[in-house]
């Protein structure tokens, strides 16, 4: 059966990695959780106190960073240098860390050579901020999933809560509009939904829902009759 890319994009809290890993199980896939890519490299530049503006030497840094997304047990890990960081990069302060040295036009191509290596053969389910408009841009399945902010901001302040991680909700708005503004307004590859995408409001539909919607698309492109 044909393998397809399903780009999925949209700022945080829509319900991308929910919709994007269910999505991935279901249709046999390899998830690829690009954010976790940038988080990576932003916990490298954090621990490394890399200096980001001498650009020369973050160049040769990002080819000798080693940056693996690795499946154990069902989970996606995320390995830096060969060491598993997945439980160390879902904080605030790296999450505005990632979005921050997500801006640089060196570190996005070098991830973007990454996250194309990665879903060459397609069969991969790809989530992230710009993925339908430049990493495959001719992804056969191409959402843009959205949600008003208040609702985007609840839904991470229960996960931020679950993980027992101390902080309120107005907090958690005023963080999630700072880094989607900073996202949608980058010079290089802002968030923006893709010419062909299909737009999905999760603002009042669960994950099921969502999934609903994307498996039509999905099915679609494997059998257009
Ligand atoms: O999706 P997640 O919240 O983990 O992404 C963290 C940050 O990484 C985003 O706020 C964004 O700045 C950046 N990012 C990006 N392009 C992607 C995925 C994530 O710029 N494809």
């Amino acid at each position: 059966m044909k393998k397809l890319i399903v780009a999925i994009d949209g700022p945080a809290g829509a319900g991308k990695s929910t919709v994007a890993k269910r999505l991935a199980h279901e249709l046999g896939y390899t998830y690829m959780d690009t954010g976790a890519m940038y988080r990576a490299f932003a916990w490298k530049v954090m621990q490394d106190e890399i200096d980001l503006e001498d650009e020369t030497s973050l160049r040769k840094i990002l080819s000798e960073t080693k940056i693996d997304l690795k499946k154990d047990n069902g989970q996606l890990r995320v390995f830096l240098d060969e060491v598993d960081i997945t439980d160390r990069i879902r904080t605030p302060v790296l999450s505005q860390m990632a979005s921050k040295v997500s801006t640089l036009r060196a570190v996005r191509e070098r991830m973007v050579e990454l996250q194309r290596a990665m879903g060459r053969e397609g069969g991969v389910v790809v989530e992230g901020r710009d993925i339908g408009t430049i990493v495959f841009p001719k992804a056969e399945v191409k959402i843009y999933l959205d949600a008003s902010s208040q609702e985007r901001a609840r839904r991470r302040f229960e996960e931020l809560k679950a993980q027992g991680k101390g902080i309120n909700l107005k907090e958690t708005l005023k963080e999630m509009e700072e880094r989607d503004r900073r996202d949608q307004e980058r010079e290089v590859a802002p968030l923006r939904k893709a010419k062909d995408a299909v737009v999905i409001d999760s603002t009042q539909l669960d994950a099921e829902g969502v999934m609903e919607r994307i498996m039509r698309e999905v099915r679609n492109k494997l059998s257009p009759d």
